[in-house]
């Protein structure tokens, strides 16, 4: 699908499987003009389905808001985490999701990516053939990372890679971290769960979407290899390309990207009680 919009045109595709071993899917996910999130759910006994349809749902009325920023973003998120918490399961379990993606906004008529993240669901930007990672993962693993106990390539592995110490519905309170980007002609970002990036390297993921111009095919091929290399979790993955950025606007391909830190995002090193299992 595209859509032209703050004189800036995107296309995208997106494909979602319960991949091999699970029952159900509780990923879900939310495209439309310039709103992309994908949802990853916990909480077994279909209340994680619940949940992430629940945030999908709360946040797709950001799509009908003229400028979206942090503090709107926050505010839906609130919304989400209410009706989370208002889930009523037998299993005891907590329902919660986490919640990634990006939407489009416009400062001083310049266009840019408002990343968001809660989670280890993640968002990638593709530019110049490279693709990096841009949200932090609200991980054990992260954090044994970030404190250089372990490589990326230990965490992959790790017996605790499926905790994560953020998710929406967690008893602490929504914590997002934001953070933006200018757009640039050609941009390509990748939205995924974690089904995906636990069964292909970046390397893997880079070669698909150097090698598979549409959107909507790269997503269903990168879900397909994801399968392919065991399936273990539900796999979901939003692809959204910028194929037109407006004249008046093309200032912003040329101004200066932020450096790759993680802008005023809150990273607490305490820990917290609401941590889950199994997303
Ligand atoms: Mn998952």
């Amino acid at each position: 699908m595209s859509e032209q919009e703050q004189g800036l045109t995107t296309i995208w595709g997106a494909a979602s499987h319960q991949g091999r071993r699970r029952s159900l899917n509780e990923d879900g996910y939310l495209a439309t003009g310039r709103v992309f999130f994908v949802a990853d759910g916990m909480g077994g006994h279909e209340a994680g389905e619940v949940a992430s349809a629940e945030a999908l749902s709360a946040l797709s009325g950001l799509a009908d808001v003229d400028r979206v920023e942090p503090a709107l973003v926050e505010a839906f998120l609130e919304i989400a985490q209410q009706r989370i918490r208002a889930i009523e399961t037998d299993s005891g379990n907590a329902p919660g999701t986490t919640l990634t993606g990006v939407l489009v906004d416009e400062r001083e008529d310049v266009p840019y990516w408002l990343f968001v993240n809660v989670g280890d669901s993640r968002t990638y930007m593709m530019t110049n053939g490279v693709l990096a990672q841009v949200s932090v993962d609200h991980s054990e693993v992260q954090e044994l990372v970030d404190a250089g106990t372990i490589t990326m390539d230990e965490a992959r592995r790790h017996p605790r890679r499926n905790v994560i110490t953020r998710a929406l519905g967690a008893q602490d309170g929504v914590r997002a971290d934001f953070r933006y980007i200018p757009v640039a002609l050609h941009d390509r970002v990748l939205i995924c769960s974690d089904g995906l990036t636990g069964e292909l390297t970046d390397e893997q993921i880079t070669t698909i979407l150097l090698e598979q111009p549409d959107p909507e095919r790269a997503a269903g091929i990168l879900v397909d290899a994801a399968i392919q290399a065991g399936g273990r979790d539900n796999i979901t993955v939003i692809i959204v390309d910028v194929t037109g950025v407006d004249h008046e606007t093309l200032g912003s391909a040329t101004a200066p990207r932020p450096g790759e830190e993680p802008d005023e995002d809150t990273r607490p090193r305490e820990e917290h009680d609401a941590r889950s299992q199994g997303v």
